[in-house]
């Protein structure tokens, strides 16, 4: 869903602006780190950087922090924003020399402009093709050096070639609770709010482990806070105001609910194919793959097995209905 352009703006004040700032991934943090670290002192711009892992946990983030700690302008793009060859040679001819590239959901490009990314990360070097068939040449084209920071919440589906271009390979981890707790306690801090340690505990419990989510939870509850004339939260008022917006106590939203309720009642439990599944709950198939999915793994409540997904005893549970006596595993 698009958000307005108050959240917006409330979201870009809330986004860490340095690598001290920034919470948790403490392992990708000190990697990242050295290497920036390390191409200040050679004078050069950073390797490639590739980012991955489930949406919202601070891949643009980590981006924009890059730039900055490189003192140097960001570029934003992603995958499908770049259909034809000539959309990437268009953005990598106008670099500036030192320049991040941030390139999101770059497992969408298409195929041709992935040839031409190959050269350009190597290299720094494209061949542009000017006209046609036999007649068509084609005219090698400088560029500056330049750090690309790619990101993707698939891994697993960049081609090897692409992968190894990389010189660095960051892959972020769900957040702790406590971690989550930390990025709120920020979150807070910048937005004025009073929540005791328990508001700050409910709060990041229902946040699927995910930054974003959290301070989009957290402006929820300030909305409730507002209405209602509530000046300090405690974990009470923290859980009314979640409760009305449909997200439960373990941080289940509307569709993950969707995609257990479908496995449980209409497939038995599955197994079941993900495109069925995604069908039964009316979305993407890449929604349900890259945004329920994860966490419902990561919970228990769902498993993959090599003939689809199944629902997990603890589903059951959750839902407040009685597993069978032998879940299809
Ligand atoms: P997507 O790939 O869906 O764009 P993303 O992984 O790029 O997601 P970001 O847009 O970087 O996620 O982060 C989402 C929000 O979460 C940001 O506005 C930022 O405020 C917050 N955030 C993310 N990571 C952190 C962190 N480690 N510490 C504090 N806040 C964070």
């Amino acid at each position: 869903m698009e958000e307005e352009p108050e959240e917006k703006m409330i979201e870009a004040a809330l986004r860490p602006k340095s690598l001290d700032d920034f919470v948790g991934q403490q392992r990708v943090r000190r990697q990242l780190s050295l290497l920036l670290e390390a191409s200040k002192l050679r004078g050069r711009s950073a390797d490639h950087v590739l980012l991955s892992g489930p949406p919202g946990l601070g891949k643009t983030t980590l981006s924009m922090i890059i730039a900055a700690e490189m003192d140097a302008p960001l570029r934003i793009t992603s995958g499908p924003a770049i259909q034809h060859s000539g959309d990437l040679a268009a953005i990598l001819s106008s670099l500036t020399p030192g320049e991040v590239l941030f390139l999101d959901e770059i497992h969408r490009m298409s195929r041709p402009a992935e040839e031409m990314l190959y050269m350009a990360m190597e290299d720094f070097r494209v061949d542009i093709v000017v006209g046609k068939g036999a007649g068509a040449t084609s005219i090698p084209l400088e560029l500056p050096p330049f750090t690309l920071v790619g990101a993707t919440t698939r891994a697993g589906l960049l081609p090897g070639p692409l992968r190894d271009r990389f010189g660095f390979t960051g892959h972020l981890e769900f957040y702790s609770s406590v971690e989550l707790e930390s990025v709120l306690r920020r979150s807070a801090g910048l937005m004025e709010m009073n929540i005791s340690s328990e508001g700050y505990s409910e709060i990041a419990g229902r946040s699927r482990g995910t930054p974003r989510i959290a301070n989009r939870l957290l402006r929820r509850v300030r909305d409730w806070a507002l209405v209602h004339g509530v000046d300090r939260i405690e974990a009470r008022e923290a859980a009314a105001a979640l409760d009305m917006y449909e997200v439960d106590a373990r941080g289940l939203d509307r569709l993950d609910r969707a995609v257990l309720e479908a496995l449980i009642h209409k497939f038995g439990g599955g197994p079941v194919g993900l495109s069925t599944l995604a069908i039964a709950v009316g979305e993407e198939v890449e929604t349900v793959e890259t945004v329920a999915e994860p966490y419902l793994v990561r919970e228990g409540l769902m498993g993959r097995t090599p003939r689809g997904r199944v629902a997990l005893p603890a589903a059951w549970e959750h839902l407040g209905l009685e597993a069978p006596e032998f879940p299809t595993l």
